[in-house]
């Protein structure tokens, strides 16, 4: 397509006045999808007060992230953007609300990558961070290093002026009840509560392509609830919880991370666009529906292409999602039928 441009020349005293057609550069195009967990989520066991304030939190942060995108902002940018939305909200299994481990704490992962350079950055089983995504995004710009854990990681947070909050901050009632009903169901050999199984995989992600045609990938979770003290989950492993790579994808994901780890989900998925040559659709669908179905490994992942192509796989009940898409066009969703 071509635009009509007015020009003007000054030639022997003279001033020419012409119309000149100038190719329109097409810009890229921009798109964004997020995620707040995976698991056994029937509708019988989520309130319709929480639904509601689930989905509109969704809708707040997929919003937000677009915003910046249509701003001209990075993908990096809209990534971090929502995902700290999330992580504010105690909805969801990060930052504020995040589960409980065997000894009640909360313990946080989260990593972030940028897909132009395949930079990353991740921290692991940090206490009191408020925002773990904004820490692993330090590590990416300010550190040499990829993933830092534990107290080295609280040491570089605080080196580098990053928020904390005490430890009440982070439990909510819901957290607490939920942990004694795990503890008293593994006691007593009972089955649990559904409305208690439904937050075990509520882990935030969020992937991005912006109008520079940028990919970026982030994802922050408390991991596993009644996790053991020190377990890792695949959240901030790169390449298992989250993977971006300008010519083939970026992926964020949400499970039973021990499955995810050893499938390399989010990796294996744009090696297989890479390799394979399959639509980030078809690239998903393998290995969430059947790889990881194969293993055992329960949960789902998000996805967008180069293209702007966005995709939203799982293997569970539902899924907390939403996106918009290339062409604007917003998606909320929790369940399989939604
Ligand atoms: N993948 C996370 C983990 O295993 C849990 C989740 O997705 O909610 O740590």
């Amino acid at each position: 397509m071509n635009k009509l441009c007015l020009r003007s020349i000054r030639l022997d005293g003279l001033l020419l006045i012409f119309l000149l057609a100038q190719p329109v550069m097409a810009e890229n195009p921009i798109a964004i999808a997020i995620h707040g967990g995976a698991g056994t989520i029937q509708k019988q066991d989520l309130s319709a007060e929480k639904e509601a304030s689930i989905r509109a939190d969704l809708e707040a942060a997929v919003k937000a992230g677009h915003a910046l995108l249509e701003a001209g902002g990075s993908s990096t940018d809209a990534v971090l953007k929502a995902i700290t939305m999330l992580e504010d909200s105690a909805n969801f299994n990060a930052g504020k609300g995040a589960v409980l481990n065997q000894d009640g704490n909360v313990e946080l992962d989260a990593s972030i990558m940028t897909g132009d350079d395949r930079n990353a950055g991740a921290i692991a089983g940090v206490y009191g961070v408020k925002n773990p995504i904004l820490l692993a995004h330090k590590v990416l710009t300010d550190s040499p290093h990829v993933l830092l854990s534990g107290e080295g990681a609280e040491i570089f947070a605080r080196q580098s002026n990053i928020q904390f909050e005490n430890a009440d901050y982070f439990k909510t009632p819901y957290r607490i009840e939920q942990l004694k009903q795990i503890q008293d169901q593994e006691k007593a050999q009972t089955s649990l509560d559904n409305s208690y199984r439904e937050s075990w995989f509520s882990t935030v992600g969020a992937v991005a392509i912006d109008k520079f045609g940028h990919l970026a990938a982030g994802t922050s979770t408390g991991g596993t609830a009644n996790k053991r003290w020190g377990r890792i989950g695949d959240s901030p492993i790169i390449g298992a919880g989250t993977y971006a790579d300008d010519r083939y994808c970026a992926v964020s994901a949400t499970g039973h991370g021990e499955y995810f780890i050893r499938a390399a989900v989010t990796h294996d998925i744009c090696a297989r666009v890479a390799y394979q040559n399959l639509s980030i659709s078809a690239a998903v669908d393998q290995v969430v529906k059947k790889d990881l179905v194969e293993m055992g490994g329960d949960g789902g992942v998000i996805a967008v292409a180069p293209d702007g192509e966005i995709a939203m796989s799982f293997n569970t009940a539902g899924m907390y999602r939403a996106a918009i898409d290339q062409q604007g066009q917003l998606t909320i969703a929790i369940y399989a039928d939604d």
